[in-house]
């Protein structure tokens, strides 16, 4: 059964995948898989190139802030960034998952329902959390500012608008008990990926 784990950014996602990971749950970082095949995908290199031009990669390393630059001034070529990346981490969790023995197999993404993607998997969690809550634990992990968490935090979906799609919900404020709902989730699924 693949599960697609998500949530806004300083929700706590990485937090639970690591808990899932210390059960001996297998976990495939999406977005640490993205940065691997800029890097490594000679394929993808070529398709970005084409597009963004040859100052997209200096030294055969990704220009991180001059894409960053062209994607946040303009939508479309986002998209266009997106639709290049997707498919090949797609195929590479598809590996993933195949290879694995594990009953679960956990997929932690950040935009899981604003790309679609979430119909991809067997079951989705989201991971939420108060939204100053958020921005104040962002701020602390990056030594960022209010702003910039604020910035990221607008190119995502709300916790209400992703709640309904979501099959399982995780709230990780600081009094919540964390750990008891991550093993009553797992216990759902475990179930479901018997009777199944
Ligand atoms: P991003 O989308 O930016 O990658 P994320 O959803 O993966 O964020 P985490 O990195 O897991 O979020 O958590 C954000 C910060 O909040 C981290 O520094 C983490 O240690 C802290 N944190 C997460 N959950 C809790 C919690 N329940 N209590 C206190 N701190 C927490």
């Amino acid at each position: 059964m693949t599960i697609g784990l998500t949530g806004g950014i300083g929700s706590g996602k990485s937090t639970v995948a690591k808990v899932l990971e210390s059960m001996g749950y297998p976990v495939f970082y999406s977005d640490q898989v993205a940065k691997e095949l800029m890097a490594s995908d000679q394929g993808l290199q070529t398709e970005i190139t084409s597009h963004f031009g040859e100052n997209a990669f200096e030294n055969g390393k990704l220009n991180r802030a001059y894409l960053a630059e062209i994607i946040f001034s303009n939508p479309a070529d986002k998209t266009i960034l997106n639709q290049l990346i997707h498919p090949r981490v797609r195929a590479s969790f598809a590996a993933f998952a195949q290879f694995s023995d594990s009953k679960l197999v956990f997929n932690e993404a950040a935009i899981i329902f604003e790309t679609g993607a979430y119909s991809n998997f067997d079951k989705t969690i989201l991971v939420t959390a108060p939204v100053e809550m958020r921005i104040d634990r962002v701020m602390k992990r990056d030594n960022c500012s209010r702003e910039d968490v604020q910035n990221r935090m607008d190119n995502q979906w709300s916790d209400d608008r992703k709640t309904p799609l979501s099959d399982f919900v995780i709230k990780n404020g600081d009094a919540d008990a964390v750990l008891y709902q991550i093993e009553l989730i797992v216990e759902a699924l475990l179930d479901h990926s018997t009777s199944s």
